[in-house]
């Protein structure tokens, strides 16, 4: 009997069914509707990153890497394969300088064009005053 209650009560959306449109989308035929806050590409604003490492110190995917060759010289690689795209290195830094973006879209069938260098900082570190 409840098999018959079911049946009963699929047969109306069924029909319904077949008049509506599909809920997937074209893409990529399509533009496709991102949500609002989604969360994708993690870019740099290098003007703003410090090298400070806080974004990296609190990456739960190991995803970012720092590289430090002195005093003032850094450089931050991500890896978008290990990348869970939680926006925690956004949220740790505070200048601003690292964010996620729309851009969904980076698929390669290379790992290695996946690795991104988001600065390569390599200041000259200040010259000894000079007595006179
Ligand atoms: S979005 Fe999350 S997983 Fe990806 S680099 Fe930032 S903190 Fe790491
Ligand atoms: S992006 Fe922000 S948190 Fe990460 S090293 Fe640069 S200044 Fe520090």
């Amino acid at each position: 009997m409840a098999k018959i209650y079911s049946r009963i009560y699929l047969l109306p959306k069924l029909w319904a069914a077949l008049f509506e449109s599909p809920t997937t989308g074209g893409y990529p035929f399509e533009p496709l509707q991102l949500p609002s806050g989604f969360r994708g590409k993690v870019m740099m604003n290098t003007a703003l990153c410090t090298g400070c490492g806080l974004c990296v110190r609190d990456c739960p995917a190991f995803a970012l890497v720092i590289t430090r060759s002195g005093k003032k010289s850094f450089r931050i690689a991500h890896d978008p394969a290990r990348c869970a795209y939680c926006g925690q290195c956004a949220t740790s830094c505070h200048r601003g300088a690292i964010y996620l973006t729309n851009d969904f879209n980076p698929a390669t069938d290379c790992y290695q064009d996946l690795l991104e260098v988001l600065v390569e900082c390599d200041l000259p570190t200040k010259e000894p005053a000079m007595d006179k």
